[in-house]
């Protein structure tokens, strides 16, 4: 279903009214890693809405690989984006780690993300191929495209065809960064699937400072969208404040962004 010589025409999936994926915009989704107070994801919209992004992201269930690292604030964290939405207009994405929230999720958000760590859950990915809601699909950290794609046609199957990949980052012999952002997958990606493409630069990299070239790299490479972490105070974060741009830094980015995309 994913493949593109089953379709021919590229997927568009509406997100909102204006907001439209794989289209010949680029769209920027961003926002903190986590929904961490009312305050905080309220300054962080009103930032990203007036740097020109398209979507809002922060997560509110948390996939932390220690069980001790804060874990989200849940329900009320949807609630929270929620809010946000109505004061800027700006649809959300936001990360669904189970089969059993799915339908909590996915009343209140736009667009459900599922992470690199449970990009094989198949018993998710088919609970979330059953709801009609867009599904941003995050690569696993050692997945290989061929996996990937399955892992789409996974939602795909069960009737879900609004699927987003992301290429988020692989695993590799190299420590400089938390990831390898695998920029190559952009083309691939592009050639085997019919389905939108995004770069996330921000759990690519792992470091601020790398997040604004492989933002204009993935953008030269054919990626239809980003999604990158903001926080207006990335050192007091609850989680990925490393990797987090300030609101004034994203802004310059944003213009930087727009010009390559005229570019290319
Ligand atoms: C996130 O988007 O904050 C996240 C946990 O991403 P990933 O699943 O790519 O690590
Ligand atoms: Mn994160």
């Amino acid at each position: 279903l994913a493949s593109s010589e089953v379709k021919k025409e590229r997927s568009v999936i509406r997100i909102s009214d204006t907001v439209a994926i794989g289209g010949p915009e680029v769209i920027i989704m961003a926002g903190p890693c986590s929904v961490e107070s009312e305050e905080q994801i309220i300054e962080s919209a009103k930032a990203v809405k007036a740097a020109g992004a398209h979507i809002l992201r922060g997560g509110a269930f948390k996939p932390r690989t220690s069980p001790y690292s804060f874990q989200g604030l849940e329900e009320e964290g949807l609630k929270l984006l929620a809010k946000a939405r109505d004061l800027t207009g700006l649809p959300f994405v936001t990360e669904v780690i189970n089969p059993e929230t799915v339908e909590l999720v996915a009343e209140y958000s736009d667009i459900l993300q599922i992470g690199a760590r449970n990009s094989q859950n198949f018993a998710l990915l088919k609970k979330v191929g059953q709801i009609n809601k867009p599904i941003l699909l995050k690569r696993g950290m050692a997945m290989t495209i061929q996996e990937f794609l399955m892992s789409a046609e996974y939602i795909m199957a069960e009737g879900n065809q609004s699927v987003i990949l992301c290429e988020r980052g692989i695993r590799t012999f190299e420590t400089a960064t938390r990831n390898t952002l695998d920029l190559s997958a952009i083309p691939v990606l592009k050639t085997k699937t019919h389905l939108p493409v995004v770069a996330d630069p921000s759990h690519g990299t792992g470091n601020y400072h790398y997040v604004g070239p492989m933002s204009l790299a993935a953008i030269a490479g054919g990626a239809d969208g980003l999604i990158i972490e903001v926080h207006p105070d990335p050192e007091r974060a609850s989680s990925d404040g490393p990797q987090s741009l300030k609101p004034k830094k994203f802004a310059r980015l944003m213009e930087q962004m727009r010009k390559v995309a005229e570019a290319v």
